[in-house]
């Protein structure tokens, strides 16, 4: 039994060897692929309800690897939080994402998903900042998506950070509502420009206990004056649901899935 014992260890010793080198290389082709433009951006559009208008469009990473095809941001997000690589690939995603949107049409904003490490940069300000200037892009087109994972540290770091945020002209956007750690203390300390419901929800639509659920999230938000967007949007059923809700905004499948540039441009042309 004892001999077993170690060799179990033993093969557990190995197999998370052989993960730790794996991770490890991983995150030098990340690296690598950061530096050399092995990354790039999908736009997937959200629509104002009930306009039916394109008014604003996500950024979503995406790492096309030379072996492995294309890898989810699921991924690689987290690898990148893990050691550290968030700060230049986040740096890139935004000033790519307001390049990007510096020329499309005004009305149209550009929502940044932006990791709870990234807010904890001293830089991060700075970074935001020069995105900006460097972009052209004037700041409240730039919406920052953020989840609710902030609030596992409800620290002065973050309630500054989103405070200066604001205060240059950014939107900030609590995204993924309803999965993790909110609470309505947490709404009223913070400003958000807008609340983001989580797919999970959407998805369970028209069943009664989702759409219970989304709808006290719209009247919180409604008695707050914060507009709502749902995300992941696949059927009719559910636009025309969350249509009598009073969503503010619809991002998912049904409307237009994420897509690379040339191709967003010409959704924003017909949609805008
Ligand atoms: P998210 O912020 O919740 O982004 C929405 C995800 O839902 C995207 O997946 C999008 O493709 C997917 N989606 C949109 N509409 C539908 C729908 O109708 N049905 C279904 N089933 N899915 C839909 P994606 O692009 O794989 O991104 C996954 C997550 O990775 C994002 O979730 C976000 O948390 C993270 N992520 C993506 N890009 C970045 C980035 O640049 N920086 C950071 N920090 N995180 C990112
Ligand atoms: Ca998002
Ligand atoms: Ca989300
Ligand atoms: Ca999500």
């Amino acid at each position: 039994a004892k001999s077993q014992g170690r060799n179990g260890f033993q093969f557990f010793d190995a197999a998370l060897r052989d993960e730790i080198r794996t991770r490890v290389r991983l995150g030098n082709e990340l690296r690598a692929a950061i530096a050399s433009s092995g990354i790039s951006l999908h736009f997937q559009p959200l629509y104002s309800m009930p306009g039916n208008r394109i008014s604003a469009c996500e950024a979503l990473v995406r790492w096309f690897h030379p072996t492995h095809g294309m890898i989810p941001p699921d991924q690689f997000v987290g690898l990148a939080e893990e050691n550290g690589l968030i700060h230049d690939l986040g740096e890139w995603v935004l000033r790519a994402a307001c390049m990007e949107a510096a020329d499309w049409p005004a009305q149209v904003k550009i929502a940044v998903n932006v990791s709870p490490i990234q807010l904890r940069n001293p830089r991060f300000l700075g970074i935001v900042e020069n995105a900006l200037a460097h972009s052209g892009l004037a700041p409240h087109r730039l919406e920052i998506e953020i989840t609710e994972n902030i609030f596992v540290q409800n620290s002065a770091t973050n309630r500054d950070i989103l405070r200066q945020l604001g205060r240059i002209g950014c939107s900030i956007v609590l995204d993924d509502f309803g999965t993790g750690y909110s609470s309505l203390g947490y709404l009223r300390s913070f400003q958000f420009q807008k609340i983001k419901i989580d797919r999970s929800f959407v998805q369970e639509l028209p069943e009664r206990s989702a759409s219970g659920i989304i709808r006290a999230i719209i009247s919180l938000a409604q008695s707050m004056d914060i507009p709502i967007t749902a995300e992941g949007v696949e059927t009719h059923d559910q636009w025309a649901h969350l249509n009598d809700l009073g969503c503010n905004q619809v991002q998912g499948f049904l409307l237009g899935r994420p897509q690379p540039s040339d191709m967003i441009r010409q959704s924003i042309m017909s949609h805008a």
